[in-house]
């Protein structure tokens, strides 16, 4: 998109010997509009939907035809777990807003990965269970160790194990592995889930977009798990690539230079 200004262009008197034409290329003032008026579109329905259901439940709840007390459990159990959603929603919104605008310097280390996902998995592996699904930590005997903010790795790995369980199916497995090279550190989390389709990869990180809005919301998602994933491991100088297969399976992996400059 070009924004243009023409100004005649006079010399010696009163004659126009020409113009001048000055050109801006807005396209990216343009996309960038676009994509703020769409975030906050996106976040009022995000906000809504979980609203109008507290909001309807409660309504009933208050009219008093509810006819017993295993439906109106049945309703306070909805709107328990929808303000929880409210709350995710509304943290991991907070969340991305304070890594976008830097407000969250990172607190730099020498961290111990083994560690930081052992960590974290520990907090999954409740669920993990429940689904009766597999998690094989890396096997290493020795301690990698990165320069990284220790807490903001241990979202990173969380994430990315809390999204494998959610979109792998009872009876499947996770795999988490940790490599050394030169320069750099690879955490890589694999699973044997649904797999992502090929038309979905390129948008997989981008906030609010699910490939299935439907179980996405079954399973509390806020849609914003993998835009913050992004974002943290983009902070630290590092890299984040996605490859799946529908029905085999998906392998997140990150790459985080050893020594933040
Ligand atoms: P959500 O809260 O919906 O899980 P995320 O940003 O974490 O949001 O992920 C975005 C979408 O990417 C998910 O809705 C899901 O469709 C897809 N996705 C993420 N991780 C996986 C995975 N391991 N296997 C299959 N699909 C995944």
């Amino acid at each position: 998109i070009l924004d243009v200004h023409i100004a005649p262009y006079y010399s010696q008197g009163w004659h126009q010997r020409g113009a001048i034409i000055v050109m801006h290329d807005i396209t990216n003032i343009r996309r960038l509009e676009k994509m703020r008026s769409e975030f906050v579109a996106n976040v009022s329905h995000e906000l809504k939907t979980p609203i109008t259901s507290v909001k309807g439940f409660a309504e009933t709840l208050l009219s008093g035809d509810v006819p017993d007390k295993e439906t109106s459990d049945q309703f306070l159990r909805i709107i328990y777990d929808e303000s929880e959603r409210l709350n995710r929603l509304i943290t991991d919104l907070l969340e991305l807003s304070k890594i976008e605008k830097q407000a969250m310097p990172l607190q730099i280390t020498d961290v111990n990965v083994n560690e930081i996902i052992n960590n974290s998995t520990q907090t999954i592996s409740k669920f993990a269970r429940d689904k009766n699904i597999t998690l094989h930590l890396p096997e290493i005997d020795e301690a990698v160790h990165v320069e990284a903010d220790k807490d903001r790795l241990g979202q990173i790995v969380l994430n990315l194990v809390a999204n494998a369980v959610n979109y792998t199916a009872d009876n499947g497995a996770i795999f988490i592995n940790v490599e050394e090279r030169t320069s750099k550190v690879v955490i890589s989390v694999r699973d044997t889930g649904m797999g992502i389709p090929a038309e979905s990869l390129d948008r997989l990180f981008e906030r609010f977009y699910r490939v299935d809005q439907a179980r996405s919301r079954h399973s509390g998602g806020t849609g914003l798990g993998l835009a913050i994933v992004k974002h943290l491991v983009e902070s630290h100088g590092g890299n984040i690539f996605v490859k799946s297969k529908e029905g085999i399976g998906s392998t997140f992996t990150v790459e985080l230079p050893k020594t933040q400059d």
